[in-house]
Protein backbone atom coordinates (compact mmCIF):
# COMPACT_ATOMS: atom_id res chain seq x y z
CA UNK A 1 0.00 0.00 0.00
CA UNK A 2 1.17 3.36 -1.10
CA UNK A 3 1.12 5.94 1.29
CA UNK A 4 -1.00 8.93 0.36
CA UNK A 5 0.65 11.48 2.60
CA UNK A 6 1.95 13.80 -0.54
CA UNK A 7 -1.33 14.27 -1.19
CA UNK A 8 -2.61 17.44 -0.29
CA UNK A 9 -5.16 17.22 2.52
CA UNK A 10 -8.45 18.54 1.92
CA UNK A 11 -8.95 21.15 4.17
CA UNK A 12 -12.38 22.59 5.41
CA UNK A 13 -13.37 25.60 5.00
CA UNK A 14 -12.20 28.11 7.71
CA UNK A 15 -15.41 29.68 9.77
CA UNK A 16 -16.39 33.03 8.90
CA UNK A 17 -15.58 35.28 11.86
CA UNK A 18 -17.94 37.66 11.61
CA UNK A 19 -15.98 40.99 12.87
CA UNK A 20 -18.01 43.61 14.41
CA UNK A 21 -18.75 46.70 13.31
CA UNK A 22 -16.62 49.41 13.90
CA UNK A 23 -17.99 53.07 14.02
CA UNK A 24 -15.36 55.35 14.67
CA UNK A 25 -16.43 57.31 17.95
CA UNK A 26 -17.30 60.66 17.06
CA UNK A 27 -14.50 63.26 18.07
CA UNK A 28 -15.34 65.96 20.63
CA UNK A 29 -13.82 69.07 21.91
CA UNK A 30 -14.97 71.15 24.39
CA UNK A 31 -13.84 75.12 24.28
CA UNK A 32 -13.51 77.64 27.32
CA UNK A 33 -15.01 81.05 26.16
CA UNK A 34 -14.41 84.83 27.98
CA UNK A 35 -14.44 88.25 27.28
CA UNK A 36 -12.86 91.30 28.17
CA UNK A 37 -13.12 94.80 28.24
CA UNK A 38 -10.10 97.47 29.16
CA UNK A 39 -10.69 100.84 29.59
CA UNK A 40 -7.62 103.20 29.87
CA UNK A 41 -8.17 106.48 30.82
CA UNK A 42 -8.57 109.34 28.63
CA UNK A 43 -9.02 106.42 26.16
CA UNK A 44 -11.58 104.19 24.25
CA UNK A 45 -12.90 100.93 25.61
CA UNK A 46 -11.39 97.59 23.95
CA UNK A 47 -13.03 94.52 24.64
CA UNK A 48 -11.67 91.41 23.71
CA UNK A 49 -12.07 87.47 23.26
CA UNK A 50 -10.53 84.81 24.68
CA UNK A 51 -10.77 80.81 24.08
CA UNK A 52 -8.53 78.13 25.87
CA UNK A 53 -8.77 74.41 25.00
CA UNK A 54 -6.19 72.85 27.29
CA UNK A 55 -2.86 73.64 28.98
CA UNK A 56 -0.39 73.58 26.04
CA UNK A 57 -2.41 73.83 22.93
CA UNK A 58 -1.33 75.91 20.45
CA UNK A 59 -4.78 77.14 19.48
CA UNK A 60 -5.44 78.94 22.57
CA UNK A 61 -5.71 82.52 22.20
CA UNK A 62 -6.83 86.73 23.11
CA UNK A 63 -8.34 88.51 20.05
CA UNK A 64 -9.54 92.03 19.82
CA UNK A 65 -12.96 92.32 18.29
CA UNK A 66 -13.75 94.79 15.68
CA UNK A 67 -13.12 98.35 16.43
CA UNK A 68 -16.05 99.15 14.74
CA UNK A 69 -19.02 98.58 17.18
CA UNK A 70 -20.08 98.48 20.92
CA UNK A 71 -16.99 97.26 23.29
CA UNK A 72 -18.83 95.53 25.76
CA UNK A 73 -19.21 91.74 27.67
CA UNK A 74 -21.53 90.94 25.85
CA UNK A 75 -20.26 91.19 22.23
CA UNK A 76 -17.18 89.99 23.31
CA UNK A 77 -18.52 86.89 24.28
CA UNK A 78 -20.17 86.72 21.20
CA UNK A 79 -16.90 86.74 19.15
CA UNK A 80 -15.60 84.60 21.49
CA UNK A 81 -18.58 81.80 20.50
CA UNK A 82 -17.83 82.68 16.67
CA UNK A 83 -14.27 82.15 16.89
CA UNK A 84 -14.90 78.90 18.76
CA UNK A 85 -17.23 77.87 15.97
CA UNK A 86 -14.47 78.60 13.44
CA UNK A 87 -11.60 77.06 14.67
CA UNK A 88 -13.61 73.53 15.16
CA UNK A 89 -13.97 71.12 12.65
CA UNK A 90 -17.50 71.23 11.30
CA UNK A 91 -17.31 66.85 12.60
CA UNK A 92 -16.40 67.30 15.44
CA UNK A 93 -19.08 67.16 18.59
CA UNK A 94 -18.36 70.81 20.04
CA UNK A 95 -18.97 72.31 23.63
CA UNK A 96 -18.40 75.81 24.46
CA UNK A 97 -18.44 77.14 27.73
CA UNK A 98 -18.30 80.02 28.87
CA UNK A 99 -19.52 82.05 33.04
CA UNK A 100 -22.16 83.94 31.13
CA UNK A 101 -24.85 82.85 29.56
CA UNK A 102 -25.44 85.49 26.65
CA UNK A 103 -24.55 83.06 23.82
CA UNK A 104 -26.84 79.98 25.24
CA UNK A 105 -29.40 82.39 25.62
CA UNK A 106 -29.31 84.06 22.22
CA UNK A 107 -29.06 80.46 20.53
CA UNK A 108 -31.11 78.59 22.35
CA UNK A 109 -34.49 80.84 23.22
CA UNK A 110 -34.09 83.74 20.94
CA UNK A 111 -32.74 82.96 17.57
CA UNK A 112 -36.55 81.67 15.82
CA UNK A 113 -37.78 84.92 17.23
CA UNK A 114 -35.18 86.69 15.64
CA UNK A 115 -35.20 85.23 12.43
CA UNK A 116 -39.25 85.18 12.17
CA UNK A 117 -38.77 89.02 12.39
CA UNK A 118 -36.11 89.24 9.97
CA UNK A 119 -33.33 90.57 12.22
CA UNK A 120 -35.28 93.77 12.51
CA UNK A 121 -34.47 95.72 15.58
CA UNK A 122 -31.92 92.93 17.07
CA UNK A 123 -28.75 94.60 18.22
CA UNK A 124 -25.25 93.20 17.16
CA UNK A 125 -27.13 91.36 14.46
CA UNK A 126 -24.11 91.31 12.35
CA UNK A 127 -22.08 88.66 14.71
CA UNK A 128 -25.23 87.09 15.62
CA UNK A 129 -26.16 86.34 12.33
CA UNK A 130 -22.58 85.10 11.33
CA UNK A 131 -22.81 82.97 14.50
CA UNK A 132 -25.93 81.45 13.69
CA UNK A 133 -25.05 80.48 10.09
CA UNK A 134 -21.84 78.87 11.24
CA UNK A 135 -23.88 77.11 13.84
CA UNK A 136 -26.05 75.49 10.80
CA UNK A 137 -23.48 74.28 8.77
CA UNK A 138 -22.03 72.39 11.12
CA UNK A 139 -22.50 68.81 11.10
CA UNK A 140 -21.45 67.23 14.46
CA UNK A 141 -23.63 68.67 17.17
CA UNK A 142 -22.62 72.08 19.35
CA UNK A 143 -23.90 72.56 22.85
CA UNK A 144 -23.47 75.65 25.11
CA UNK A 145 -22.11 75.24 28.68
CA UNK A 146 -22.64 77.85 31.13
CA UNK A 147 -19.40 76.66 33.93
CA UNK A 148 -21.29 76.48 37.54
CA UNK A 149 -18.94 78.50 40.43
CA UNK A 150 -15.95 76.83 42.09
CA UNK A 151 -16.59 73.96 38.98
CA UNK A 152 -13.35 72.90 37.24
CA UNK A 153 -14.43 74.66 33.94
CA UNK A 154 -15.20 77.49 36.14
CA UNK A 155 -11.05 77.43 36.22
CA UNK A 156 -10.94 76.53 32.57
CA UNK A 157 -13.14 79.63 31.85
CA UNK A 158 -10.64 82.00 33.78
CA UNK A 159 -8.10 80.98 31.64
CA UNK A 160 -9.95 82.33 28.44
CA UNK A 161 -10.27 85.20 30.67
CA UNK A 162 -6.98 86.09 31.12
CA UNK A 163 -6.05 85.23 27.51
CA UNK A 164 -9.04 88.44 26.81
CA UNK A 165 -7.73 90.16 29.10
CA UNK A 166 -4.15 90.17 27.58
CA UNK A 167 -5.51 91.23 24.13
CA UNK A 168 -7.82 93.93 25.32
CA UNK A 169 -4.54 95.96 26.70
CA UNK A 170 -2.48 95.57 23.68
CA UNK A 171 -5.38 96.50 21.24
CA UNK A 172 -4.53 94.87 18.82
CA UNK A 173 -6.28 95.26 15.16
CA UNK A 174 -8.04 91.63 14.46
CA UNK A 175 -9.12 91.02 10.95
CA UNK A 176 -13.02 89.04 11.37
CA UNK A 177 -14.57 87.45 8.10
CA UNK A 178 -18.44 88.33 9.00
CA UNK A 179 -19.58 87.81 5.45
CA UNK A 180 -22.60 85.33 5.32
CA UNK A 181 -23.14 83.22 2.38
CA UNK A 182 -25.90 84.04 0.07
CA UNK A 183 -27.30 80.85 -0.28
CA UNK A 184 -27.52 80.13 3.83
CA UNK A 185 -29.61 82.70 4.71
CA UNK A 186 -32.89 84.02 3.42
CA UNK A 187 -33.11 87.94 3.12
CA UNK A 188 -35.65 90.10 4.00
CA UNK A 189 -38.44 89.13 6.75
CA UNK A 190 -41.52 86.94 6.09
CA UNK A 191 -44.85 88.43 5.49
CA UNK A 192 -46.95 85.98 6.40
CA UNK A 193 -47.82 85.84 10.50
CA UNK A 194 -45.75 88.63 10.88
CA UNK A 195 -46.42 91.54 12.99
CA UNK A 196 -47.13 95.63 11.91
CA UNK A 197 -44.86 97.09 14.08
CA UNK A 198 -42.16 94.69 12.90
CA UNK A 199 -42.19 96.23 9.40
CA UNK A 200 -42.61 99.62 10.74
CA UNK A 201 -39.39 99.12 12.34
CA UNK A 202 -37.73 97.18 9.41
CA UNK A 203 -39.04 100.66 6.86
CA UNK A 204 -36.98 103.21 9.89
CA UNK A 205 -34.22 101.08 9.93
CA UNK A 206 -33.94 101.28 6.40
CA UNK A 207 -34.55 104.71 5.90
CA UNK A 208 -31.90 105.79 9.32
CA UNK A 209 -29.55 104.31 7.31
CA UNK A 210 -28.92 106.94 5.09
CA UNK A 211 -29.44 109.68 7.84
CA UNK A 212 -25.85 110.71 9.22
CA UNK A 213 -25.81 111.30 13.14
CA UNK A 214 -26.44 115.14 14.19
CA UNK A 215 -23.21 117.10 15.00
CA UNK A 216 -24.83 118.56 18.14
CA UNK A 217 -26.07 115.13 19.41
CA UNK A 218 -22.78 113.41 18.80
CA UNK A 219 -21.01 116.41 21.04
CA UNK A 220 -23.49 115.88 23.57
CA UNK A 221 -23.32 112.51 24.36
CA UNK A 222 -19.49 112.99 24.35
CA UNK A 223 -20.19 115.37 27.20
CA UNK A 224 -22.37 112.99 28.95
CA UNK A 225 -19.76 110.27 28.28
CA UNK A 226 -16.60 112.29 29.60
CA UNK A 227 -18.67 113.94 32.85
CA UNK A 228 -19.91 110.43 33.46
CA UNK A 229 -16.45 108.55 33.37
CA UNK A 230 -15.09 111.21 35.53
CA UNK A 231 -17.50 112.05 38.06
CA UNK A 232 -18.16 108.33 38.88
CA UNK A 233 -15.49 106.22 36.73
CA UNK A 234 -17.70 104.63 34.69
CA UNK A 235 -17.47 104.16 31.50
CA UNK A 236 -20.73 104.27 29.28
CA UNK A 237 -21.71 103.60 25.83
CA UNK A 238 -23.90 105.56 23.52
CA UNK A 239 -26.50 102.67 23.85
CA UNK A 240 -26.06 103.13 27.86
CA UNK A 241 -27.01 107.24 27.93
CA UNK A 242 -30.55 106.12 25.43
CA UNK A 243 -31.36 103.35 28.02
CA UNK A 244 -30.74 105.77 30.99
CA UNK A 245 -32.94 108.41 29.68
CA UNK A 246 -35.65 106.16 29.36
CA UNK A 247 -35.63 104.34 32.58
CA UNK A 248 -38.87 104.25 35.02
CA UNK A 249 -37.45 106.17 37.92
CA UNK A 250 -37.62 109.42 35.54
CA UNK A 251 -40.54 111.00 35.11
CA UNK A 252 -42.04 111.24 31.27
CA UNK A 253 -41.70 114.56 30.97
CA UNK A 254 -38.55 115.23 32.90
CA UNK A 255 -37.18 112.20 30.71
CA UNK A 256 -38.58 113.80 27.57
CA UNK A 257 -36.90 116.97 28.65
CA UNK A 258 -33.60 114.96 28.75
CA UNK A 259 -33.91 113.13 25.56
CA UNK A 260 -33.97 116.58 24.31
CA UNK A 261 -31.10 117.77 25.74
CA UNK A 262 -29.07 115.03 24.66
CA UNK A 263 -29.96 115.91 21.07
CA UNK A 264 -29.74 119.90 21.98
CA UNK A 265 -32.82 119.94 21.03
CA UNK A 266 -33.74 122.57 23.28
CA UNK A 267 -35.25 126.29 21.46
CA UNK A 268 -32.67 128.15 23.40
CA UNK A 269 -29.07 130.03 22.19
CA UNK A 270 -27.96 129.12 19.07
CA UNK A 271 -31.43 128.06 17.90
CA UNK A 272 -32.56 132.01 17.51
CA UNK A 273 -28.99 133.15 16.14
CA UNK A 274 -30.56 132.02 12.07
CA UNK A 275 -33.61 133.82 12.62
CA UNK A 276 -34.18 137.08 11.83
CA UNK A 277 -34.94 139.60 14.40
CA UNK A 278 -34.79 136.71 16.99
CA UNK A 279 -31.31 137.00 17.48
CA UNK A 280 -31.74 138.94 20.86
CA UNK A 281 -33.32 135.50 21.96
CA UNK A 282 -30.22 133.74 22.18
CA UNK A 283 -28.40 135.79 24.88
CA UNK A 284 -29.28 135.58 28.62
CA UNK A 285 -30.60 139.03 29.13
CA UNK A 286 -29.70 138.62 32.98
CA UNK A 287 -26.20 137.87 32.29
CA UNK A 288 -25.47 139.05 28.60
CA UNK A 289 -23.75 135.41 27.79
CA UNK A 290 -25.41 132.74 25.30
CA UNK A 291 -28.39 131.04 26.60
CA UNK A 292 -27.42 127.56 26.03
CA UNK A 293 -28.54 124.65 28.67
CA UNK A 294 -25.60 124.45 30.79
CA UNK A 295 -26.01 128.45 31.13
CA UNK A 296 -29.69 128.08 32.11
CA UNK A 297 -28.73 125.11 34.57
CA UNK A 298 -25.70 125.83 35.80
CA UNK A 299 -24.39 129.39 35.25
CA UNK A 300 -26.93 131.57 34.91
CA UNK A 301 -26.88 134.34 37.56
CA UNK A 302 -31.20 134.64 37.77
CA UNK A 303 -32.32 133.48 41.16
CA UNK A 304 -33.32 129.74 40.74
CA UNK A 305 -30.50 127.46 40.01
CA UNK A 306 -28.34 128.09 42.65
CA UNK A 307 -30.37 128.08 45.28
CA UNK A 308 -31.79 124.28 44.07
CA UNK A 309 -29.03 123.10 44.11
CA UNK A 310 -27.72 124.20 47.18
CA UNK A 311 -30.97 122.34 48.44
CA UNK A 312 -30.23 119.35 46.56
CA UNK A 313 -26.82 119.13 48.09
CA UNK A 314 -28.26 119.88 51.65
CA UNK A 315 -30.58 116.96 51.46
CA UNK A 316 -28.16 114.67 49.71
CA UNK A 317 -25.26 115.15 52.23
CA UNK A 318 -28.15 113.97 54.56
CA UNK A 319 -27.85 110.42 52.70
CA UNK A 320 -24.64 110.60 51.53
CA UNK A 321 -21.19 112.43 52.79
CA UNK A 322 -19.84 113.09 49.20
CA UNK A 323 -21.42 115.01 46.69
CA UNK A 324 -20.43 114.28 43.50
CA UNK A 325 -19.61 117.09 41.30
CA UNK A 326 -23.38 118.15 39.30
CA UNK A 327 -22.21 119.08 35.57
CA UNK A 328 -24.08 119.16 32.25
CA UNK A 329 -22.83 115.76 31.66
CA UNK A 330 -24.52 114.27 34.81
CA UNK A 331 -27.39 116.01 34.47
CA UNK A 332 -28.21 114.59 31.50
CA UNK A 333 -26.82 111.26 32.53
CA UNK A 334 -27.91 111.27 35.76
CA UNK A 335 -29.55 107.52 35.49
CA UNK A 336 -26.09 106.37 35.21
CA UNK A 337 -24.54 107.22 38.36
CA UNK A 338 -22.97 104.20 40.44
CA UNK A 339 -22.58 104.34 44.11
CA UNK A 340 -21.36 101.33 45.87
CA UNK A 341 -20.97 100.32 49.24
CA UNK A 342 -17.30 99.32 51.10
CA UNK A 343 -17.87 95.71 49.74
CA UNK A 344 -18.14 96.98 46.34
CA UNK A 345 -22.01 96.43 46.52
CA UNK A 346 -24.42 99.05 44.61
CA UNK A 347 -26.42 101.17 46.07
CA UNK A 348 -29.25 101.20 44.70
CA UNK A 349 -31.72 103.32 46.74
CA UNK A 350 -29.02 105.81 46.84
CA UNK A 351 -28.37 105.67 43.13
CA UNK A 352 -32.38 106.19 42.56
CA UNK A 353 -32.70 109.24 45.00
CA UNK A 354 -29.48 110.83 42.70
CA UNK A 355 -31.63 110.31 39.59
CA UNK A 356 -34.88 111.75 41.09
CA UNK A 357 -33.07 114.39 43.02
CA UNK A 358 -30.82 115.22 39.74
CA UNK A 359 -33.67 115.25 37.19
CA UNK A 360 -35.84 116.93 39.51
CA UNK A 361 -33.99 119.98 40.38
CA UNK A 362 -32.95 120.19 36.71
CA UNK A 363 -36.06 120.34 35.31
CA UNK A 364 -37.45 122.82 37.74
CA UNK A 365 -34.66 125.02 37.13
CA UNK A 366 -35.61 124.87 33.15
CA UNK A 367 -39.28 125.52 34.13
CA UNK A 368 -38.42 128.42 36.36
CA UNK A 369 -36.30 130.00 33.11
CA UNK A 370 -39.49 129.63 30.91
CA UNK A 371 -41.76 131.21 33.14
CA UNK A 372 -39.24 134.37 33.44
CA UNK A 373 -38.41 134.25 29.87
CA UNK A 374 -42.10 133.41 28.36
CA UNK A 375 -44.71 134.00 31.03
CA UNK A 376 -43.54 136.80 33.38
CA UNK A 377 -42.04 138.70 30.54
CA UNK A 378 -38.44 138.41 32.54
CA UNK A 379 -39.45 138.75 36.04
CA UNK A 380 -37.23 136.62 38.22
CA UNK A 381 -39.19 133.86 40.35
CA UNK A 382 -39.05 134.89 44.53
CA UNK A 383 -36.76 132.69 46.69
CA UNK A 384 -39.26 131.33 48.30
CA UNK A 385 -42.00 130.08 45.61
CA UNK A 386 -38.25 128.64 44.16
CA UNK A 387 -38.01 126.65 47.68
CA UNK A 388 -41.82 126.01 47.70
CA UNK A 389 -41.63 124.54 44.20
CA UNK A 390 -38.63 122.28 44.88
CA UNK A 391 -39.70 120.82 47.88
CA UNK A 392 -43.13 120.54 46.20
CA UNK A 393 -41.65 118.55 43.45
CA UNK A 394 -39.56 115.98 45.33
CA UNK A 395 -42.85 115.73 47.79
CA UNK A 396 -45.18 114.52 44.92
CA UNK A 397 -42.34 111.93 43.87
CA UNK A 398 -41.93 110.53 47.35
CA UNK A 399 -45.59 110.06 47.90
CA UNK A 400 -46.14 108.79 44.59
CA UNK A 401 -43.63 106.45 45.43
CA UNK A 402 -45.53 105.29 48.87
CA UNK A 403 -48.96 104.70 46.83
CA UNK A 404 -47.03 102.61 44.37
CA UNK A 405 -45.32 100.49 47.28
CA UNK A 406 -48.59 100.04 49.18
CA UNK A 407 -50.78 98.81 45.86
CA UNK A 408 -50.23 95.77 44.68
CA UNK A 409 -50.08 95.46 41.45
CA UNK A 410 -51.74 92.61 39.56
CA UNK A 411 -51.47 89.83 41.84
CA UNK A 412 -49.60 90.17 45.36
CA UNK A 413 -46.05 91.90 44.59
CA UNK A 414 -46.71 95.86 44.90
CA UNK A 415 -46.34 97.84 41.94
CA UNK A 416 -42.63 99.17 43.17
CA UNK A 417 -40.57 97.29 45.96
CA UNK A 418 -41.15 98.43 49.60
CA UNK A 419 -37.66 97.91 50.55
CA UNK A 420 -36.49 100.09 47.43
CA UNK A 421 -38.87 102.84 48.59
CA UNK A 422 -37.46 103.28 52.04
CA UNK A 423 -33.36 102.99 50.63
CA UNK A 424 -34.09 105.60 48.35
CA UNK A 425 -35.56 108.03 50.59
CA UNK A 426 -33.61 106.86 53.98
CA UNK A 427 -31.75 110.21 55.13
CA UNK A 428 -33.81 112.59 53.73
CA UNK A 429 -36.83 113.21 55.64
CA UNK A 430 -38.24 115.07 57.77
CA UNK A 431 -37.97 113.81 61.73
CA UNK A 432 -36.75 110.52 60.28
CA UNK A 433 -35.92 109.58 64.13
CA UNK A 434 -39.48 109.38 64.65
CA UNK A 435 -40.70 107.75 62.81
CA UNK A 436 -41.10 103.40 62.66
CA UNK A 437 -38.31 101.34 60.07
CA UNK A 438 -41.35 100.87 57.86
CA UNK A 439 -42.56 104.24 57.48
CA UNK A 440 -44.56 103.40 54.33
CA UNK A 441 -48.09 103.06 56.52
CA UNK A 442 -47.25 106.97 58.50
CA UNK A 443 -49.24 109.61 57.09
CA UNK A 444 -47.11 112.58 57.44
CA UNK A 445 -43.99 111.33 55.63
CA UNK A 446 -42.22 114.52 54.07
CA UNK A 447 -38.69 115.38 52.38
CA UNK A 448 -37.07 118.33 51.69
CA UNK A 449 -36.85 120.75 55.06
CA UNK A 450 -33.49 119.38 55.64
CA UNK A 451 -32.51 121.18 52.82
CA UNK A 452 -33.08 124.29 54.46
CA UNK A 453 -32.85 125.53 58.04
CA UNK A 454 -35.72 125.49 60.08
CA UNK A 455 -38.06 128.09 60.92
CA UNK A 456 -37.80 130.78 63.33
CA UNK A 457 -40.38 131.31 66.07
CA UNK A 458 -42.31 133.75 64.66
CA UNK A 459 -41.38 133.27 60.89
CA UNK A 460 -43.52 130.27 60.17
CA UNK A 461 -45.63 129.67 57.41
CA UNK A 462 -47.95 127.06 57.15
CA UNK A 463 -49.73 125.86 53.76
CA UNK A 464 -51.51 123.00 52.97
CA UNK A 465 -51.22 120.78 49.81
CA UNK A 466 -54.02 117.87 49.37
CA UNK A 467 -51.92 116.93 45.98
CA UNK A 468 -49.50 115.93 48.14
CA UNK A 469 -51.68 113.00 49.37
CA UNK A 470 -52.36 110.84 46.48
CA UNK A 471 -54.28 107.40 46.03
CA UNK A 472 -55.93 106.09 49.14
CA UNK A 473 -53.46 108.12 51.68
CA UNK A 474 -55.88 110.77 52.15
CA UNK A 475 -54.38 112.83 54.80
CA UNK A 476 -54.02 116.74 55.46
CA UNK A 477 -50.27 117.49 55.01
CA UNK A 478 -49.00 120.73 56.27
CA UNK A 479 -45.83 121.97 54.73
CA UNK A 480 -43.22 124.11 56.87
CA UNK A 481 -42.30 126.86 54.64
CA UNK A 482 -39.86 129.84 55.64
CA UNK A 483 -37.17 131.41 58.63
CA UNK A 484 -34.35 130.97 55.93
CA UNK A 485 -33.43 134.33 55.23
ZN1 LIG B 1 -28.09 133.94 32.62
Amino acid sequence: MTSRTNEPKERKDPPVRRRAATVPAPVAIEIFIAGSVHVPSSKKACAATGTFIEEGDMRNKGKCIPVVGEQSLYTAELFAALEAVKMTNRDTVLTITSTQSYVLDAMNKKLPSWENDGWVGVKHRNVLRCLATELKARRARTMFKVAAPGSPERAQCKKASMLAKRSARIQTEERWDLTIPPDTALPGLPLQGNRQRVFYRSIWEIKSQVLSPRPSTLMMLETVRRDVETTFGRHVTEADIWQAVATKDILPRIAQFLWKGLHNAHRIGIYWTHIPECEDRAICQECGVLEDLNHILLGCKSPGQEIIWQAAESLWRGKEDKWPAVSLGTILGCGLAGFRDENGKAKRGTQRLYQILISESAYLIWKLRNDRVISRDRAPTMEEEIRNRWKYHLNQHLQSDITLANRPHTGKRPALAPSLVTDTWSGTLDDEHRLPTNWLQEPRVLVGSRAFPRARPGRHNSYTLSALAPGRLKVPVVFNVGGDD
